[in-house]
């Protein structure tokens, strides 16, 4: 999970822009005459985001029978996504906060949308809030589609507030070692609080990351087998030791929870692999 900064703009400013030509004037004026709810609610997030206490929020609150939930998504639908609307700018530029347009969910797809932290469906006065957007890849997002925490330990790691790249929490390990199967599982420093540490588990179950890094990971021992094979053959157990170290130790210094650093560590610590038993 990669850490983006918070956008610097607020839902006021969104709110405004959304605004700009928009034909009713009437709903258009109580918008805009509310723009202190939108702002209290946004205060609120911010807040219970930082206390992990968002079950809190109140769901399905509205402004009015007119600014009603419809009313209050499609802000987000059919103006801050559309194109031609001036809120647009402010999704290009949460879309683009991502460093090197990677997911910062998973870190390994490319972002395709934004995430609603908390979905619009339930909590459609924050359909707009920037905290609550989050660039994300497609299968991110499909996943915790409608997801409500009912408690801190249910809250996924948000980029804009949770920093968690310090040390190495992601694992991996040989399950099968012919075929070869890898199984990923979280390991936070035991130092890190109870709730971090759950809220990384619970993070990786929902976006399913086992899957997805297994897979890589399969991928990348068959594109290495052969030169494996090779050194271990030239050099037995310490070429090829010597050699997973490098590949660890350079996955390691770019990113010490990627799911590559997480592989070469595995390589490196089962004692059948680096004794040749994969060849
Ligand atoms: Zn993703």
């Amino acid at each position: 999970m990669k850490k983006i900064d918070k956008p610097t703009f607020k839902v006021k400013d969104i709110l405004t822009d959304c605004l700009d030509n928009m034909r009713s004037q009437e709903l258009k004026q109580e918008l805009l005459d509310s723009s202190n709810v939108f702002t209290a609610h946004e205060t609120e997030f911010d807040s219970r985001k930082k206390d992990h206490t968002l079950s809190q929020i109140k769901q399905d609150v509205i402004i009015s029978e007119n600014a009603n939930a419809t009313e209050l998504k499609k802000l987000y639908t059919d103006r801050m996504l559309n194109k031609d609307n001036k809120a647009r700018a402010y999704y290009d530029s949460i879309f683009l906060s991502a460093p090197n347009g990677k997911c910062p969910i998973c870190s390994q797809r490319l972002v395709r949308t934004l995430d609603h932290y908390l979905p619009k469906s339930k909590y459609p006065l924050l359909s707009i809030v920037p905290y609550n957007l989050v660039p994300s890849c497609h299968d991110c997002n499909k996943d915790k589609l409608v997801d409500v925490p009912t408690k801190g330990e249910d809250e996924t790691l948000h980029p804009y507030y949770d920093s968690v790249e310090s040390e190495s929490w992601l694992k991996s390990k040989i399950i099968n070692l012919k075929p070869i199967l890898f199984e990923f599982y979280t390991s936070p420093p035991l130092a890190w609080n109870k709730l971090l540490r759950d809220r990384i588990s619970n993070h990786f179950s929902v976006y399913l990351l086992n899957d997805l890094y297994s897979t890589h990971a399969l991928e990348e021992f068959e594109n290495i087998k052969f030169q494996l094979t090779s050194l271990f053959q030239k050099g037995g157990t310490d070429l090829l030791k010597a050699h997973l170290a490098d590949c660890y130790r350079s996955r390691f210094e770019v990113n010490k929870n990627s799911w590559q650093t997480a592989l070469y560590e595995c390589f490196l610590m089962d004692n059948d692999f680096i004794n040749g038993s994969f060849i």
